[in-house]
């Protein structure tokens, strides 16, 4: 037995950052880890996948691509990753952890069969998600990838099935038509990207048809056969796709099962994630010997920078400082030509969350939760009722003037055509667009999607504003550089505070949108921001220079106010 301050369950991304951090605080830990130290982002998924995706971009042959993706995996070789924990101070013990105990971990080691106990006060729960194989028969006896086999083979398909729009789907499917495969894509749902407003999926298809690719919307696959040259996928509707291989990136669900949870008082069904407090704790684990986190896909979030923001977010708490996770803005990428960026609350109630899902989702990939919805959204903070909500309740939000009551916030929507700036029209972009969602009730921003090239870049001013809770009359105050997508942004933005030119007014006006100067903004009496953002918005029309009266203190009061009496075991 082995006696440590704290014990971290899994070495992906959200375990070796909270272990260095806590570490590095002066605390004993031990990592446990079956695979690879580093985790899927690392060899299996985003960076084979970026690697990729940019090799194709640069018009690389498949061989120099697979080279350079060796070259950015490290050839799947942990060790200088393992040699830098243990410079960390971090004890790395390779094999697979199961709780026995409240404050216990037994190690199977990988090697041996040997098994090794941990015990610690401080017990992080990191180990990710997996995929899960969606209900198609025949699919075992079938040649099929899972997105890591996929990413770290060096076959190039001649004929490939993926069957899945969401992100990774996406993603894949135009690297591999990139190179050359005939990639037909299989989706359940009537778009790609079902968890994102209709016209991030709607301009994804149009590139991935451009790429070659035969996108195949509404079609559920039903059975798999094995035939001499690899398989054939029959469709619900009759039809039949013969292909080499079949990749598989249509659901993830959170790794739980085997980890020993009953100990801690805890039910796991399959699909589900564990339930954190905004302190990542895991709930309903008060007043166990041992304090017990979670952090990464496990929780149900899934990006890595989500994983690495929760580890922060755990290690400041196990080391004594107190701090709570926001989830109003994390970013939520597809990484295609053109790419997409989401962050925040969508019309129809999509956002970053941690929650329970069954991870058979017909569209999900990157990640579990929601269904297994992807790597895009988790729910935090919001009613499931605006989560549920879907592909119609986005469209009607679409035709709405203000769009959707319900649950969330009143959204106001305002768009813009990358084709309209000098920098679409300078590089013939005729697809990208954006749009913005303002809380009509505090006249902040409460959302954004936007399909461009290189979107995360010149989108991540919004995450910065959603987080930063900074009027949409600041904001569209700001100044852009020419000639940039930026301006883009800065035309949606006017809109939005009611300062944009006349024909896109119109044109607003003609789509069924509002600004929210227009809007009966229900602005309690006693709240400052909103209170200004009544008095910004009466004056932007006759003078945009001077709408600007922000005042952060205020703010900050406000703020403050609002997190008063928050109860930390809130599952949000
Ligand atoms: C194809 C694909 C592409 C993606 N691209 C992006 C992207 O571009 N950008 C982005 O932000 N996100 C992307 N993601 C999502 C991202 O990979 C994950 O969100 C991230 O890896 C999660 O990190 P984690 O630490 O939670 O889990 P992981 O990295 O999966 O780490 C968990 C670790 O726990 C270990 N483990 C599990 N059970 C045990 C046990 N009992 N004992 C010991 N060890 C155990 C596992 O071996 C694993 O190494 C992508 C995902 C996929 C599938």
């Amino acid at each position: 037995m082995a006696a440590f301050d704290v014990v971290v369950l899994g070495g992906g991304t959200a375990g070796v950052h909270v272990a260095t951090e806590v570490a590095g605080g002066g605390k004993t830990v031990a990592l446990v880890e079956a695979g690879l130290i580093g985790g899927e982002s690392a060899y299996l998924a985003c960076l084979p996948s970026n690697s990729l995706l940019l090799s194709a971009g640069r018009g690389e042959p498949w061989e120099d691509a697979v080279a350079r993706r060796a070259e950015v995996t490290g050839g799947l070789d942990d060790s200088a990753a393992a040699q830098r924990l243990n410079r960390a101070g971090v004890q790395v013990i390779r094999g697979t952890g199961r709780i026995t105990a409240p404050d216990t971990v037994e190690v199977t080691r990988a090697q041996s069969a040997a098994t090794t106990k941990l015990t610690g006060s401080d017990l992080v729960i990191a180990t990710g998600s997996e995929p899960v194989a969606p209900p198609i028969e025949g699919l075992s006896d079938i040649p099929a990838w899972t997105t890591a086999q996929s990413l770290s083979s060096p076959d190039l398909p001649r004929r490939l099935i993926v069957l899945g729009g969401g992100p990774a789907g996406c993603e894949l499917t135009q690297m591999y038509a990139s190179f050359g495969s005939q990639v037909t894509l299989v989706e359940a749902e009537p778009r790609l990207l079902p968890g994102e407003p209709a016209f991030a999926g709607e301009i994804l298809a149009v590139a991935l048809r451009r790429a070659g690719a035969d996108i195949r919307l509404g079609s559920r696959a039903t059975k798999a056969e094995r035939t001499a040259d690899g398989l054939t996928l029959a469709l619900e509707d009759g039809t039949r796709i013969d292909a080499a291989r079949l990749l598989l990136a249509s659901g993830r669900r959170p790794r739980l099962s085997g980890l020993g949870l009953d100990v801690l008082g805890l039910e796991v069904t399959p699909g589900m994630a564990l339930p954190t407090t905004t302190r990542c704790e895991v709930a309903g684990t008060r007043g166990q010997r041992v304090r017990v986190w979670a952090a990464g896909d496990v929780t149900g979030t899934t990006h890595t920078h989500a994983s690495h923001y929760q580890a922060d977010v755990v290690a400041a708490n196990i080391l004594g400082r107190h701090r709570e996770a926001d989830y109003s803005a994390i970013p939520r990428c597809v990484f295609t030509t053109p790419s997409v960026f989401a962050v925040g609350t969508i019309p129809g109630g999509t956002e970053e969350t941690t929650g329970a899902g069954d991870g058979n989702g017909p569209d999900a990939d990157h990640g579990p939760g929601n269904g297994g919805k992807t790597r895009r959204m988790l729910r935090i903070a919001r009613p499931p009722s605006a989560e549920a909500a879907s592909a119609e309740a986005a469209s009607a939000a679409e035709a709405s003037p203000v769009a959707q009551g319900g649950a969330g916030p009143r959204l106001v929507t305002a768009r813009a055509r990358l084709g309209d700036t000098a920098r679409g029209y300078l590089g013939q972009d005729d697809l990208g667009r954006l749009e913005l969602y303002a809380d009509a009730g505090t006249g902040v921003l409460a959302g954004a999607v936007a399909v461009g090239p290189d979107a995360a870049s010149w989108m991540s001013e919004v995450t910065l504003a959603i987080r930063a809770k900074i009027p949409v009359a600041v904001l569209a105050d700001v100044v852009h550089a020419f000639p940039t997508y930026g301006e883009a942004l800065q035309t949606a933005l006017r809109e939005l505070a009611g300062t944009g030119d006349s024909p896109a007014r119109a044109d607003q006006q003609e789509k069924g949108t509002g600004t929210l100067s227009e809007l009966d903004m229900e602005t309690p009496e006693d709240d400052a921001i909103e209170q200004h953002q009544e008095v910004i918005a009466d004056e932007a029309v006759a003078s945009p220079r001077r709408e600007v009266p922000f005042d952060v203190n205020e703010a900050d009061a406000a703020e403050q106010e609002r997190a008063v009496g928050f109860d930390d075991d809130d599952y949000r």
